[in-house]
């Protein structure tokens, strides 16, 4: 009689695990408030956003609006949270 194996996927990295508590547990582990995150990290952040964003364009928009601008955009955020290394 064949047996049945339960496995719960992290939906963010795909890691396996028998227990679903200690996968929504992991889960949790992937989340960034930011909250205590310095700009230098958070501009290095938004700099690789642009920079992949044309992986990601739907008709040439993303997020809602033209890919350009939304390169624009995250190069001039990081800019403001200081300079490039
Ligand atoms: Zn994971």
């Amino acid at each position: 009689m064949p047996s049945k194996k339960i496995v719960y996927e992290c939906k963010y990295c795909r890691k396996e695990f028998t227990d679903y508590d200690e996968c929504e547990e992991h889960e949790h582990t992937h989340i960034c408030a930011y909250d205590e995150v310095d700009n230098v990290r958070i501009a290095k952040e938004l700099r690789l956003l642009g920079e992949i964003a044309s992986g990601y364009h739907i008709g040439g928009m993303v997020m809602g609006m033209p890919l350009k601008n939304y390169e624009n955009l995250m190069e001039e955020a990081a800019n403001r949270l200081g300079k490039r290394e």
